[in-house]
C-alpha cells in the first residue's frame, strides 16, 4: 500500500450539519482547490447530502467540473481572468462574480452567446485589497449593474466581500471591514439594487462574528473539520464540534539500524548521536510533504510520535524510531497526520512545525498519494450488530482511528 490520503465523508457531512446548526444562517460549503486537498467532487457530494444549499469555488473550471460531475444546487465561482470564457459556467447554471464593469460586460457577452441570464454577485473590497471593487468605484458599478438588470442582461443576486484577519476576532480590521461592507449595502439600497444574498464571512467570521453572518456565510476550512481559529485560547473558543476529515497514512518502506555518527538524508544535516533505528516513509515533497518539515515534524508509528530526521526528499523521508525499537519492521503502519484522537500529529501540528497554516498543509497534499474515501458512520452502523450489547450507538466515536 503506498501512502494514502483517507477522507472520512461522514466527518464532512457532520461538519456541514454542525456548522449549519450552530450558525443559523445558510452556509455555502467552499470546495475550491480540490476541496482543500480532500477531493472536490466527493466533498461536494457529501456536503449536498448533508443539506448544503450552496457550494463555492474559485475558478470557472472548478465550477464546470462540479456540474459535469452531477452537482445541481446553487454554486458560486468568484475568480476569473480576462481570457476566461463565461459561456460554459452560464450554460451550467452557475452563479458568477463580477469585480468591475469590464467583468460584467464579459459576462454579458457570454450570456448573449449562450442565451442565458446570468446571476451576478458583485464583489466589493472592504479592506483586504485583493479582488473586488474599491469604494471609489462602487456607485458607477452599482448603477451599471442596475441598468443591465433593467435591460434584462443579468440578474443581480448578491454582494459579497472577504475578511483579511477573521482568525483574529479582536483585530479591529474586522470591525472596520464590516462597517465598510454596510456602507456598500447602504449605497446599493440608494441606487435601488436589492440583493438576495449578502455575504462576507468565511469560517472564522461565521463562527466568531455573528454580526457578519448576513444572509449567507462561506465555510471552507471548518467544513473539513479544521479549527478556523487555532490560535485562540479555549475560553474564547467557538463550541462547534468539528471532526477533521483527513488522515494521511502508509507503511514504512524499510527499517534499519544505523551506527552513531551516521549522517541522514541529503546534505547529512542530521547525524545520529548513538546507534539507532530509522524508518523510511514513502512520501516526499513530490507528494506535498513540506521540505520545511525536516527535523521538525513528527509521524506516528506503533502508537508513538517519531521525529523526522534529515532532509525531506522528493519521494521519501526518514524518521527515527529510537535505539530500542527492535520490534518494528518494514510494513509497519505509519500515520503522518490525522484527527489527533489517537495521539497522531494533526495538520495543525505540521503547520506549526513548518511555519505555515493548516490550510496549506492539507491543500498541498497530493502528488502520488492515493486518495481513498471512507464513511465512518456507515462503518459504525455495519459494525453495530456484531458489537457486544451496550457498545453500540457510539456514534461520537465514529471518527476514531483508521
Ligand atoms: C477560500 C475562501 C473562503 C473560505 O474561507 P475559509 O477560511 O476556508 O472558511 C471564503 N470566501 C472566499 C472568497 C474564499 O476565497
Amino acid at each position: 500500500m503506498s501512502a494514502e490520503i483517507v477522507v472520512d465523508l461522514a466527518a464532512i457531512r457532520h461538519n456541514v450539519k454542525a456548522l449549519a446548526a450552530a450558525i443559523g444562517t445558510p452556509v455555502m460549503t467552499v470546495v475550491k482547490a480540490d476541496g482543500y486537498g480532500h477531493g472536490m467532487v466527493e466533498v461536494a457530494r457529501a456536503a449536498r447530502e448533508a443539506g448544503a444549499p450552496w457550494l463555492g469555488v474559485a475558478t470557472l473550471a472548478e465550477a464546470v467540473e462540479l456540474r459535469d460531475a452531477g452537482d445541481t444546487g446553487r454554486l458560486l465561482c468568484w475568480l476569473s481572468v480576462p481570457s476566461d470564457d463565461f459561456a460554459p459556467v452560464l450554460e451550467r447554471d452557475v452563479d458568477v462574480s463580477a469585480y468591475d464593469i469590464a467583468m460584467l460586460d464579459r459576462i454579458a457577452e457570454a450570456a448573449a452567446r449562450t442565451g442565458t441570464v446570468p446571476r451576478i454577485h458583485l464583489k466589493v473590497d472592504t479592506g483586504l485589497s485583493r479582488g473586488g471593487s474599491m469604494p471609489v468605484d462602487w456607485r458607477e458599478l452599482f448603477e451599471h449593474t442596475l441598468a443591465g438588470q433593467q435591460a434584462g442582461l443579468w440578474t443581480f443576486v448578491g454582494i459579497f466581500s472577504h475578511f483579511a484577519s477573521s482568525e483574529e476576532p479582536d483585530n479591529p480590521a474586522n470591525e472596520s471591514q464590516e462597517r465598510v461592507f454596510r456602507e456598500a449595502l447602504a449605497l446599493l439600497d440608494e441606487v435601488g439594487l436589492v440583493p438576495e444574498v449578502r455575504h462576507i464571512a468565511n469560517s472564522a467570521a461565521a463562527l466568531m462574528r455573528p454580526s457578519a453572518r448576513f444572509d449567507l456565510v462561506r465555510c471552507g476550512i471548518a467544513s473539513y473539520g479544521l479549527d478556523p481559529t487555532p490560535d485562540l485560547g479555549p475560553d474564547r473558543h467557538h463550541r462547534v464540534d468539528l471532526w477533521p476529515a483527513m488522515t494521511v497514512a502508509g507503511e514504512l518502506a524499510m527499517v534499519k539500524h544505523v551506527p552513531a555518527g551516521a549522517a541522514v538524508s541529503y546534505g547529512g544535516h542530521w547525524v545520529a548521536q548513538c546507534d539507532t533505528i530509522l524508518g523510511l516513509v514513502p512520501a516526499g515533497y513530490g507528494d506535498g510533504i513540506p521540505r520545511a518539515a525536516a527535523d521538525r515534524a513528527q509521524v506516528q508509528v506503533a502508537g508513538v510520535r517519531r521525529p523526522l530526521r534529515g532532509s525531506v526528499c522528493m519521494d521519501q523521508f526518514v524518521v527515527e524510531l529510537g535505539p530500542t525499537e527492535e520490534g518494528l519492521h518494514a510494513g509497519e503502519p505509519v500515520v503522518l497526520m490525522g484527527p489527533g484522537h489517537d495521539g497522531e500529529p494533526t495538520a495543525q501540528d505540521w503547520a506549526e512545525a513548518t511555519g505555515t497554516i493548516h490550510y496549506e498543509i492539507v491543500t498541498r497534499l497530493g502528488g502520488r498519494l492515493v486518495r481513498r474515501y471512507r464513511d465512518s458512520h456507515a462503518e459504525s452502523q455495519a459494525e453495530a450488530p456484531t458489537e457486544p450489547s451496550g457498545q453500540s450507538g457510539q456514534s461520537g466515536e465514529s471518527t476514531g482511528g483508521i
